[in-house]
C-alpha cells in the first residue's frame, strides 16, 4: 500500500501590503522527490512525523511537493497555481498507485484567487482522486478552520502547542489515522465548531489560560477515547470570513458532542483570552535592564512581537533597534534585521570595512523609519546557510542568504539578505561567529516561537509591542469581512456552543 504525501503551508497576513510570489514563498524552490525525505526524515516537522508513521506501519510513501509554512501577504495566483499545480500533476501522474493522501496544510493560507488555500488544495486533489479516496491533513494551530476543509477531508489534526514543538506528533497522527482507514478501520467522524472568538493573547500554551485549555483537551481526549481534538487559536491578522478560533474533533463516534463540550469550556473562559498589553521599546528596555541587574548571570531577551516575520510582518522594523542604538547599550546584539541592500554592501566592503546607508524600515511606514548608518563596522560575514537547532525544526536547513554582523557603537546588528521566518534560535548570531552567551541583551523579532530555544536559556524575557503587522493590540486591526458578531470586537456576542452547527 502506498500513500501520497506533501506539505503546502502558508500563513497569510491579509493586512500586509502587496503580494507574495513564488520566490518569497519558496526561496529555495519547491522541494520534491527524494529531497523531501532527505530534508524531513527524523525532524520534528509534520513531515518528520508522517514519514516515521509510514515507516512504523510499513507503508510506502510517494512524495508530492513540500514548501515550508512561512507567513506574509496574500500569495499570488501564479504562486498558488504553480505549487498546487505541481502537487496535482504528481497526484494525476501516479494515480492508481496510492490508496490515500496525507498532507500538511497550514490552515490560514489566502491568495489572490482564494480565501481558503487549504480547501482549494483539497478541492484540486479531489478533482483528480474523486470524493471517496481518504485524505487526512495535519494543520497549524493558527489555522482559521472552515467547514469546506472538513468536508473535503477525512480528518484534520492540529498541533497543540505554541511554540509548535509537537508538529511531528500531529503529522504522525494524521498519517497513522489514514493508514488505519485504509486497512479497514471504521472511518472517523470529524466535527468542527467555529467559535465567534478572536484570540489575541499571544497564545503560549505553557502559560495560562492556554495551559489549562491544553491540559483539559488532552484529558478529554483520553477520557472519551477520541482519536484527536484540537483547539485552533486561529490567525487573527486575516480579514476573511473564517477568521477566528475553532475546535475540531476526530473520533470514531461522538465527535459533534465532544467538539461542543470542548468549545463550551473555551467559550466560558473567553474573558481570559483578551489581548496582552506589552510595553513600547523604551519601557521594555528599562524592564530588561532591571532584570539584567538582578543577581545571577545570563542574558535578557527582548522580543519585538509586532514585527514577527512568522506572522507576515516585514522583519525590517526599526522601533526596537532605534531604542537600543539610542541608548548605546553595551553587549547588546540584534538578530536579525532583513535588509538585502545593507547585507550586500557589507559583503562588498568586506570584514573590517565600513558601511553607510539606510538600514531597515524599507517595506512600509508602520514599522518605523530607516536608521542612518554612518561607517558601521563590518565585524563578520556569512553565506547564511545554517541548520536549525530549535526543538521545533532541529536538523532542518535554513538560508538567510548573505549575512553580516555590523557594529554601531556598542551595539551589534545581524543583517540578512533573505527574510526567512522569525528568529527561532541562536543560528542567525552564530553564523557570524557571535556567541550569544557573551552578550547581555539579545533582541529578536518573534512572538512566541523563539521561546522554544530561548526560554530555558535566558535569564529573563521581555516582550515589546510597538506598531507592527503582528501586534497583539486589537485596535490596530480593521476587519471588514470577519464573521460578526465576534468576541472581543463585539463584547456582548451571544453563543451557545452546545447548539452550534456542526460540520
Ligand atoms: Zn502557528
Amino acid at each position: 500500500m502506498k500513500i501520497l504525501f506533501g506539505r503546502i503551508g502558508y500563513e497569510t497576513n491579509t493586512f500586509a501590503p502587496g503580494t507574495a510570489d513564488l520566490d518569497r514563498w519558496a526561496p529555495n524552490g519547491l522541494l520534491m522527490g527524494d529531497d523531501i525525505f532527505t530534508q524531513f526524515r527524523n525532524t520534528p516537522d509534520y513531515l518528520g512525523g508522517m514519514i516515521r508513521a509510514a515507516e512504523d506501519h510499513a507503508v510506502e510513501l510517494i512524495p508530492g511537493v513540500a514548501v515550508h509554512d512561512i507567513a506574509g501577504p496574500k500569495l499570488t495566483t501564479e504562486a498558488v497555481e504553480f505549487v498546487v499545480g505541481e502537487l496535482v500533476r504528481i497526484a494525476d501522474a501516479r494515480r492508481g498507485e496510492y490508496a490515500g493522501i496525507c498532507m500538511m496544510l497550514h490552515g490560514a493560507g489566502c491568495a489572490e484567487n482564494t480565501d481558503d488555500l487549504e480547501a482549494y488544495t483539497l478541492e484540486r486533489l479531489r478533482e483528480v482522486v474523486g470524493p471517496d479516496m481518504p485524505i487526512t491533513a495535519a494543520l497549524d494551530l493558527h489555522g482559521n478552520i472552515t467547514p469546506q476543509m472538513v468536508e473535503l477531508s477525512n480528518g484534520l489534526f492540529g498541533c497543540k502547542l505554541y511554540p509548535h514543538t509537537d508538529m511531528a506528533e500531529a503529522g504522525y497522527l494524521a498519517m497513522k489515522t489514514l493508514i488505519g482507514m485504509l486497512r479497514g478501520e471504521v472511518p472517523p467522524q470529524t466535527a468542527l465548531v467555529q467559535l465567534p472568538l478572536l484570540v489575541f493573547k499571544m497564545g503560549q500554551t505553557s502559560v495560562e489560560p492556554l495551559k489549562s485549555v491544553t491540559a483539559y483537551i488532552a484529558d478529554y481526549v483520553d477520557q472519551h477515547h477520541l482519536i484527536d481534538a484540537t483547539f485552533f487559536q486561529g490567525f487573527a491578522a486575516a480579514d476573511v470570513p473564517s477568521v477566528g478560533a475553532s475546535v475540531v474533533v476526530v473520533a470514531e463516534n461522538g465527535a459533534a458532542e465532544a467538539a461542543s463540550e470542548i468549545a463550551k469550556y473555551i467559550w466560558d473562559i473567553r474573558g481570559h483570552m483578551k489581548a496582552d498589553d506589552f510595553p513600547m521599546p523604551d519601557a521594555a528596555v528599562d524592564l530588561a535592564l532591571a532584570e539584567l541587574n538582578k543577581p545571577g548571570g545570563g542574558y535578557i531577551v527582548i522580543n519585538e512581537t509586532s514585527d514577527n516575520a512568522g506572522g507576515g510582518a516585514p522583519g525590517d522594523g526599526t522601533h526596537l533597534l532605534r531604542e537600543i542604538l539610542t541608548r548605546n547599550l553595551p553587549k547588546a546584539i540584534f538578530g536579525y534585521m532583513y535588509d538585502p541592500e545593507i547585507a550586500a554592501l557589507a559583503h562588498e566592503v568586506g570584514v573590517g570595512g565600513k558601511v553607510s546607508g539606510l538600514l531597515g524600515a524599507k517595506t512600509d511606514e508602520l514599522h518605523g523609519t530607516p536608521i542612518e548608518l554612518r561607517d558601521a563596522t563590518v565585524c563578520a560575514l556569512s553565506n547564511g546557510n545554517a541548520i536549525y537547532v530549535t526543538p521545533m525544526y532541529a536538523q532542518v536547513p535554513v538560508s538567510y542568504g548573505k549575512t553580516a554582523r555590523l557594529r554601531v557603537g556598542n551595539v551589534e546588528i545581524i543583517v540578512t539578505q533573505n527574510l526567512y521566518d522569525q528568529t527561532y534560535d541562536d543560528r542567525p548570531f552564530l553564523l557570524t561567529g557571535a556567541d550569544i552567551t557573551q552578550y547581555h541583551i539579545i533582541c529578536v523579532k518573534s512572538a512566541v516561537h523563539f521561546r522554544a530555544f530561548f526560554e530555558s536559556r535566558a535569564k529573563a524575557i521581555v516582550t515589546t509591542d510597538p506598531p507592527g503587522l503582528t501586534t497583539g493590540k486589537m485596535a490596530a486591526y480593521s476587519w471588514h469581512r470577519a464573521r460578526r458578531p465576534i468576541y472581543p470586537i463585539d463584547l456582548d456576542t451571544a453563543f451557545d456552543p452546545l447548539s452550534a452547527r456542526h460540520h
